[in-house]
């Protein structure tokens, strides 16, 4: 397999005018019409990337994606915040208006790829968060320009490899979140990595009920029963709750142990669970984590988490956390420069650590400059 190209692999850049795919897909309040960045996080990540190709006499054309537009030009997706913010950081870098604006973008257009390259001499994807989809900004121009990928995008990606190839035991994942049936695939790469496997968050109670315990109301797939039953079977290095707090019939806080009864929901580990999570989380060498304990942002439902979070910050373990829920449950409690890395992407740090790849990067392998 040929090797990812970074922006030393694309000789000189005096003079000639880069187009960076950037994550800029930053958090927005205040009204569509005059939109506020509450958080500019991602485009200082950016820098580093930005500024070593300014040094080196290169003209920077930045495009990025903001939030989910359909194909068609609207006020509340309108990067112009994004372009002040970026003039104010590093003053006469370009801005592309939102990528998504067309809905060539998302399908992969050609022509749009065309439009996008137009007038340009090199190409360097920086944006990690958006590497897993086969888009036009991301696979497009590195069949044409020589191509690297920035600073950013080199880190995640030796970060997520390390943990794939080398990592130091024990090796402990700590899974929660939503969707159990979106991160089936990465639990059984996952446990081919592992010494133990935690799973905390709306998940366990998928897991819980492959066991065979009742779960009230809480949140749980049961076309993923089968599948989790199978992943459980005699595998004692997966750690599930002892315990759960939620809401009972009433609507009252209520602890419980594994078993919920009928109405009641479930929607945070419990401090005995916490407690032992954080045990495995201090003697690991190595810990992934991805997905909230629980409901977070509802301060009832936080404990589970902060928890977690504390661990992650007091180990010795070489820490990962990926996802952007647990990257904000991190902040909000005050540790996210006490973990060894904040993965910008979590659906793309998860289908890396399970894939072992990602479109963006398989494009970046065959550019012109690297074939
Ligand atoms: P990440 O973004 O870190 O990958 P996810 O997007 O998978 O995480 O899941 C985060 C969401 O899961 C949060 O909004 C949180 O409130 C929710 N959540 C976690 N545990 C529960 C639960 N027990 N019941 C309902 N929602 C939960
Ligand atoms: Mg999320």
């Amino acid at each position: 397999m040929a090797r990812l190209p970074i922006l030393e692999d694309l000789g000189d850049v005096s003079g000639k005018r880069v187009l960076v795919r950037t994550d800029f897909n930053v958090p927005l309040s205040g009204p569509d019409d005059a939109r506020v960045i509450s958080d500019d996080f991602r485009i200082r990540a950016a820098l580093p990337t930005i500024t070593w190709l300014l040094q080196r006499g290169a003209d920077v054309v930045c495009a990025s994606h903001l939030g989910r537009p359909k194909g068609i030009a609207e006020n509340k997706y309108s990067m112009m915040p994004v372009r002040e913010r970026l003039q104010e950081l590093v003053p006469g870098v370009e801005l592309l208006e939102n990528l998504r604006f067309n809905a060539g973008e998302e399908k992969n257009d050609p022509d749009f790829v065309s439009s996008l390259v137009r007038g340009i001499d090199a190409y360097v994807d920086d944006a990690f968060g958006a590497a897993h989809r086969a888009h036009a900004s991301i696979v497009g121009p590195p069949r044409t320009l020589p191509s690297a990928a920035g600073r950013l995008l080199q880190r995640e990606v030796e970060v997520i490899d390390g943990l794939r190839r080398a990592p130091k035991h024990p090796f402990v994942a700590v899974l929660g979140g939503a969707k159990v049936g979106d991160k089936l695939g990465v639990i059984e790469t996952l446990l081919s990595l592992v010494d133990e496997l935690v799973i905390g968050g709306a998940m366990c109670f998928t897991f819980l009920a492959a066991l065979g315990h009742p779960v009230g109301d809480s949140m749980c797939e049961l076309d993923q029963i089968t599948t989790c039953r199978r992943l459980l079977d005699g595998d004692k290095r997966i750690h599930l709750p002892e315990d759960i707090t939620g809401l009972d019939v009433n609507g009252d806080y209520a602890t419980y142990g594994q078993r919920l009864p009928t109405g009641a929901k479930g929607f945070d580990i419990g401090p005995g669970s916490a407690a032992a999570f954080s045990d495995v989380i201090m003697e690991a060498r190595t810990v992934f984590w991805n997905g909230p304990m629980g409901m977070f942002e509802d301060l009832r439902f936080a404990a589970g988490t902060r928890t977690i979070a504390q661990a992650m910050a007091e180990t010795k373990a070489f820490t990962v956390v990926g996802g952007g829920d647990s990257a904000a449950a991190l902040a909000q409690f005050g540790f996210q420069d006490d973990v060894d890395h904040v993965s910008t992407g979590g659906g793309a740090s998860l289908e890396l650590l399970e894939l072992g790849d990602l479109p963006g990067l398989a494009a970046l392998r065959g550019a012109p400059n690297v074939r």
